[in-house]
């Protein structure tokens, strides 16, 4: 999941630094064009982010674009003044410290009325400072924020402080990022600061701020919609599919294939016992060793239900992987700190398997089969997988009413072959 995020943040990383080279050469009706659809993208994203209900990305994308909007507004690139003097480097030293702000803080929607005033006063305290500094310019304060890392550098624009904010923001969420590996937004913004550093460094070249703020934007729209689409579709607490994807799969399932039902064998006594936590962290195990399934997939169909998919595959074909996640299951051992006492014990599993066959001919009577053979397994002593099977009369041979209707359909359809 991760490694195919870094595919597409990277080849746009690589796209967008390429593409910048290209800036300078490129006609002056698309840099003017390139300045609005800046904007077009980042209210597309702010828009996203409202319907979404999300204030993190809508943060981000707000202050990309303030950023754009007060440089340009107050510090055109290519004149440079005593405002672009005094601006930049102060814009450029808390655009980072906005970005890892908006991500530390938790994300709370954005219909949290004392949520959204604590953010409106961070934003009025910064416009209040910046408006002090560029009218009073107090140049003790400004000039520690326009040191340069190396002076007179034509490589090196961006000042020291500045550098320094992106790295430590750059530092600070690639931790953020070991505890929230799925969140793609996460990521994009540790991606999205090296970017918004490459702009910013190259700002006093035309079109490159808005060129990488732009890009920024549509990451954070990518990432958006992607998060988006893993809440709907992953189960939260075990991290596996949740039963929508299930459904789905259900659609797109051919000719052939087996379903198999999962129960965690007396879970209730785990909860009782040991409290809910741990139930759920046997719950979150359980899922772990169930999406190692080769030759199928693993969902969470609810409570301490599973179900496994086996797209192509009879029960019979999945049986031997089913012996094999069963035995994975009994064979772990759960430790845990339960009450303040370590806890060693075990979990097991039962398991109903069917096929889809001439009777039970879509995946939810499939299904509903599966758990038929489930129910055996719990009676019979549990810790097994029981293959519910259909009565072989019905299924393998057809009925003689059946068989002299399809000789007669064969009959009308081709009789110059029937000799
Ligand atoms: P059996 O072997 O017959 O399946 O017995 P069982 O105790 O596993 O079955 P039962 O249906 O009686 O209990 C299921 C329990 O699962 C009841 C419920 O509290 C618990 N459960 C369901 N969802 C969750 C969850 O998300 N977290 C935790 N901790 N417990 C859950
Ligand atoms: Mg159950
Ligand atoms: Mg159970």
């Amino acid at each position: 999941m991760v490694i195919k995020h870094y595919i597409w943040l990277f080849s746009i990383v690589v796209f967008s630094i390429w593409q910048s080279t290209q800036i300078a050469f490129w006609p002056v009706a698309w840099h003017s064009l390139l300045s609005y659809s800046l904007y077009i993208v980042v209210a597309i994203g702010i828009f996203i982010s409202l319907w979404l209900n999300r204030i993190q990305p809508f943060l981000v994308l707000m202050s990309i674009g303030l950023l754009n909007g007060l440089l340009t507004y107050f510090a055109a690139p290519s004149e440079m003044n005593l405002s672009s003097a005094v601006l930049f480097p102060i814009l450029a030293f808390l655009l980072p410290l906005n970005l890892l702000l908006w991500i530390l803080l938790p994300e709370k929607g954005i219909y949290n009325k004392r949520f959204d005033i604590a953010v409106l006063s961070v934003f009025i305290v910064q416009g209040i400072a910046i408006y002090w500094l560029m009218t009073d310019l107090s140049l003790q304060w400004v000039e520690p924020l326009s040191l340069r890392v190396i002076e007179g550098s034509q490589v090196i624009q961006l000042p020291f402080a500045s550098s320094l904010m992106f790295l430590l923001a750059g530092f600070v969420l690639s931790f953020k990022l070991r505890y929230h590996r799925f969140k793609v937004l996460y990521h994009a913004v540790v991606v999205i600061l090296l970017l918004m550093a490459y702009g910013l460094n190259a700002f006093f070249q035309p079109g490159m701020l808005a060129w990488f703020s732009m890009i920024s934007a549509t990451i954070i729209i990518f990432s958006v919609i992607f998060d988006s689409h893993h809440i709907a579709y992953t189960d939260e607490l075990t991290g596996i599919m949740g039963r929508r994807a299930l459904y789905e799969t259900f659609l797109g399932l051919g000719r052939k294939y087996s379903i198999a039902m999962v129960d965690i064998d007396h879970f209730k006594s785990f909860n009782d016992t040991y409290g809910h936590d741990i139930g759920d962290e046997v719950l979150r195990t359980v899922a772990s060793i169930l999406n190692t399934v080769s030759g199928g997939r693993a969902y969470r169909y609810g409570g301490e239900e599973f179900a496994l998919v086996f797209a192509g595959k009879t029960a019979a074909e999945s049986l031997p992987e089913l012996e094999r996640l069963r035995a994975a299951i009994a064979a772990e051992s759960l430790e845990f700190i339960a009450n303040g006492k370590p806890v060693q014990t075990q979990v097991k599993i039962s398991i109903g398997l069917a096929e889809n066959d001439k009777i039970y001919k879509v995946p939810e009577a499939v299904l509903k089969f599966a758990d038929e053979g489930l129910y055996k397994a719990k009676k019979t002593g549990r810790n097994k997988v029981v293959e519910s099977l259909s009565p072989p009369n019905k299924v393998n041979s057809r009925s003689p009413r059946a068989t002299a209707k399809a000789i007669k359909a064969n009959n009308s359809k081709a009789p110059s072959k029937i000799s």
